[in-house]
């Protein structure tokens, strides 16, 4: 297995960014960017983990031609997008397409955190609906990696627009009877959250996400409750079953791929 995105890090060892022990970087990529010592689970680029999850060379990348605009004119926002598009090599936070899933097809979207923190703004919305849309129309599963900060602020209205627009995309997957599949990575917070991430079929977590709406700094000032040492993890969000299952990324290929055996079947 190949992964060509950056994982932040060069030379033959990697540090464990929870427990801080040495890693060899070859034994780190494949294990996933799993810690061995501990099971942190590091964020990884869309690209390691399309590699990592879908049959080799099946993904289709799509909607490429949608690009950011600037049509707030907000301060340094266009400088910001260079950055980043220069940074990943992608033109926005979310890549699209079409993938095999063992020999299914399957419509996917992947948010690459590295790109603004994820944020969602029209471009990203965007194809999260497409993808959506892509699934209903083919009657085929989606799989939606998120990973985001929430909505992209320099976006304002138009970005808080995208979680009314991909929620309805998703009830007209629903309607054809394509069945949707969340994943939850490290972090899915804010207007993802609040926006498609939460209404999919079947969600999944991988151990340790920040999942929430607020951010951690925003919760403590708020401080309306006393709230356990681990609000606002995957783990939380099991217990208070808003999430189905965490599964570690060594099995998420496996657990995707049966949930879209059985739900596609079950449509037959
Ligand atoms: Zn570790």
């Amino acid at each position: 297995m190949r992964f060509g995105g950056k994982i932040g890090q060069s030379g033959a060892f990697v540090q464990c960014a929870r427990c801080k022990k040495a890693i060899f970087r070859r034994e780190f990529e494949q294990n996933l960017f799993v810690c061995q010592h501990c099971g942190f689970h590091q964020r990884v680029s869309a690209t390691a983990r399309i590699e990592m999850t879908f049959d080799e060379g099946s993904f289709q990348v799509l909607d490429t031609e949608l690009a950011s605009i600037d049509p707030l004119q907000f301060p340094e926002y266009r400088a910001k997008l260079e950055g980043a598009k220069e940074k990943t090599g992608q033109n926005d936070g979310v890549v699209s397409g079409l993938a095999k899933l063992d020999g299914r097809d399957v419509s996917v979207a992947v948010s690459d955190f590295t790109f603004m923190g994820g944020s969602m703004g029209s471009v990203a919305g965007e194809k999260i609906t497409r993808t959506l849309e892509r699934a209903a129309d083919g009657g085929i599963a989606a799989i939606v990696f998120c990973a985001s900060g929430g909505a992209r602020m320099q976006e304002g209205l138009l970005s808080l627009m995208q979680m009314a627009k991909t929620t309805a995309a998703v009830e007209r997957c629903r309607s054809a009877g394509a069945p949707y599949i969340a994943v939850f990575t490290d972090p899915t917070m804010a207007g993802v959250l609040a926006g498609y991430a939460s209404v999919a079929d079947v969600i999944l977590a991988e151990p340790g996400a920040q999942v929430g709406f607020a951010g951690a700094r925003v919760s403590k000032q708020a401080q309306v409750a006393r709230v356990p040492d681990d609000f606002q993890t995957a783990e939380f969000c099991l217990r208070s079953g808003m999430i189905d299952r965490i599964v570690p990324r060594r099995e998420m290929r496996a657990t995707l791929s049966s949930l879209v055996r059985m739900l596609t079947a079950a449509r037959l």
